[in-house]
């Protein structure tokens, strides 16, 4: 069987001014790259592969698939982008690593009861473990907004 791909889904690379929006858009489950230094080839590289590249450079806006993003603020941003290409119905919370940008892998509860506090551990039923960095991630019982996965919860997994 093939690899499953989530090539439907809106994949994005920003640029050095937007590493929180990087974050949270990884947190609401985006392919979102992160630019640490300014690379005219990286950033062609992945207009090439079908990323939106968000940017707050005035300069590079009005280029296919690039995004101008003039709020410095992140709940600004992720209004903005809303806007722009109607994210909502792609947001996937729980499913990558806010630091590793890497798809995360279903945890099971027994598997992770050291690791985690043990309030989160009484309250909480779903976990999951980024395979790059090991953080493990749980997610609360109420659905939560968009905007707070800024806070989500992330502890690195100390294997014992
Ligand atoms: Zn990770």
């Amino acid at each position: 069987m093939s690899k499953t791909h989530s090539a439907h889904r809106t994949a994005f690379l920003c640029d050095p001014n937007l590493g929180r929006l990087a974050r949270w858009l990884r947190m609401a489950g985006f392919d979102a790259r992160y630019l640490r230094s300014w690379d005219e080839a990286a950033i062609a590289e992945a207009l090439g592969e079908g990323r939106v590249f968000l940017t707050r450079k005035r300069s590079t806006a009005g280029r296919p698939g690039v995004v101008l993003l003039e709020s410095d603020h992140l709940p600004g941003q992720v209004a903005a982008l809303d806007e722009t290409l109607g994210l909502g119905e792609e947001i996937r919370p729980f499913t990558r690593c806010s630091i590793c940008n890497l798809p995360l892998n279903y945890a099971m509860r027994e598997d992770v009861e050291k690791l985690v506090p043990d309030y989160v551990f009484i309250t909480h039923d779903e976990f999951a473990r980024c395979p790059g960095c090991s953080r493990i991630y749980w997610r609360g019982t109420h659905p939560a907004s968009a905007l707070a996965f800024i806070d989500s919860y992330v502890r690195t997994g100390k294997r014992g």
